[in-house]
């Protein structure tokens, strides 16, 4: 896949644990197009790769905005974009690819949970421009936590958008069965966030009727695999005849 060098144009904190990060060209050049729920894999500074959804709107083409929730539990990708990268710096992105693309609705419910809000922004100021009949459940541990809020609040969808903090009063909160209770000929829904919050969405969703292909997920990690049971095993180079033992995963039960 053709590899594009942008230069970080600007950073900045979107909330606590949240840092969003501007690419640019560095000549200021056009960057390949994308549309709303695309993301990029990106060199993150220390070697590894990850991916990161566009959260701009996906008419611009000056530039590509990301934003990062910071891991602590990081293998290295998260933490050293919050502390090794920083404006000015370049550094080598794919160019946008899009495994969770709008499709059209009479009418599209987004729920996001925490950073999960990344692609459905860029869905929501794409289904606001097209004047889309759209709602926003974005829920987040606290206010604190919450990225975008005055960007949204200056946005022409702000009314779209509804809040839900785990730490606000209970009437705020997200009662899935108010809003999904009746599943709904020709309204489409879109869920990103921790794999629980998915889960939830999504099973209390069929449970009630949706049909599968009204449901559209984006998962930011590999689900948990049960590997209790893996074993140790051996391969053999074809050209060489040399051998290797591959080990059972030392965290047995569990791999990411
Ligand atoms: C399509 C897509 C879009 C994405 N968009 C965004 C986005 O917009 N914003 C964003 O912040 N992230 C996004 N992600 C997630 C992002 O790519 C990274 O996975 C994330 O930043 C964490 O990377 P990391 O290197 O910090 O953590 P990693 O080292 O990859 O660790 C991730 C988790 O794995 C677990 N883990 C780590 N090491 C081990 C181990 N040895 N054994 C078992 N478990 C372990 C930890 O619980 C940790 O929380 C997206 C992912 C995908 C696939």
């Amino acid at each position: 896949m053709t590899q594009i060098a942008v230069k970080v144009l600007r950073k900045k904190q979107e909330a606590l644990g949240i840092t969003s990060f501007e690419l640019g060209k560095a000549d200021g050049s056009a960057l390949p197009g994308f549309s709303a729920g695309s993301h990029v894999d990106v060199q993150v500074p220390g070697g590894v790769t990850r991916q990161y959804s566009l959260c701009n709107d996906a008419t611009e083409n000056h530039r590509y905005r990301i934003a990062v929730l910071r891991d602590p539990a990081s293998r290295g990708g998260s933490i050293s974009m919050h502390d090794a990268l920083n404006e000015g710096d370049t550094l080598l992105i794919s160019e946008p690819r899009n495994h969770f693309p709008l499709v059209h609705a009479k009418r599209t419910l987004l729920f996001a949970g925490g950073i999960g809000v990344t692609p459905l922004l860029a869905m929501a100021q794409r289904l606001s421009a097209i004047e889309a009949d759209f709602t926003l459940h974005y829920c987040t541990r606290s206010a604190e936590r919450t990225a975008f809020r005055d960007e949204i609040a200056a946005s022409a969808f702000a009314r779209n958008v509804k809040y839900h903090f785990d730490d606000g009063p209970p009437s705020q909160k997200l009662a899935l069965d108010r809003v999904l209770a009746k599943p709904e000929p020709g309204t489409h829904v879109y869920v990103c966030g921790p794999t629980g919050f998915i889960d939830w969405v999504v099973k209390s969703a069929e449970g009630w009727g949706w049909g599968k292909d009204q449901l559209h997920v984006e998962y930011f990690g590999a689900a948990t695999q049960d590997t209790t049971g893996d074993q140790p095993f051996t391969v053999k180079i074809a050209s060489s005849g040399a051998s290797y033992e591959v080990p059972a995963p030392a965290f047995a039960g569990m791999t990411f």
